[in-house]
């Protein structure tokens, strides 16, 4: 596939390292997948120091930032993107609060955490943010254009 440029909402999805170690990355994936978002990019990544302070640049001066990028950069990542609709609102209440203490059980940090600094899984805040982190962590030929067989009966 070729990367083009999509006008269509999109998220990017990461599951952090505690969810990849902790063998959550088929359950996690899963959740998204059964809501019906399309899954445009998906790769296993680690991620440099530079990137992720790239990523949490807005939360640079945060006390927790220097813990943050440790955390990020601590192992393996899975990179997604999902494209839909209404997919950055969506894909934040299925992942849940960023306390997984306060996170209603039936999300993926309510069922599955329980450390603000172990939450498993981010999700884009808006759908610029969206598209600037997607462009950010996947390069030209990594998304792919397809349409899956189930969106007539989804859209
Ligand atoms: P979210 O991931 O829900 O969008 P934020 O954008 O506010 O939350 O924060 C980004 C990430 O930084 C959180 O998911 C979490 O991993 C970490 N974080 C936020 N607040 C804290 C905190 N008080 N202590 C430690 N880590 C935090
Ligand atoms: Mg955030």
């Amino acid at each position: 596939g070729r990367i083009v440029a999509s006008s269509v909402e999109q998220s990017y999805i990461m599951i952090k390292p505690d969810g990849v170690q902790r063998g959550l990355v088929g359950e996690i994936i899963s959740r998204f997948e059964n809501k019906g978002f399309l899954l445009k990019g998906l790769k296993l990544f680690q991620c440099p120091k530079d990137l992720a302070q790239e990523h949490y640049k807005d939360l640079k001066d945060k006390p927790f930032f220097p813990k943050l990028i440790e955390y990020i950069t601590s192992g393996p990542v899975v990179c997604m993107a999902w494209e839909g609709d209404g997919v950055v609102a969506s894909a934040r209440k299925l992942i849940g609060a960023t306390n997984p203490l306060q996170a209603e059980p039936g999300t993926i940090r309510g069922d599955l955490a329980v450390q603000t600094g172990r939450n498993v899984v981010h999700g884009s805040d808006s759908p610029d943010n969206g598209k600037r982190e997607v462009t950010l962590w996947f390069k030209e030929g990594e998304l792919c254009q397809w349409e899956s067989v189930q969106t007539p009966w989804l859209i």
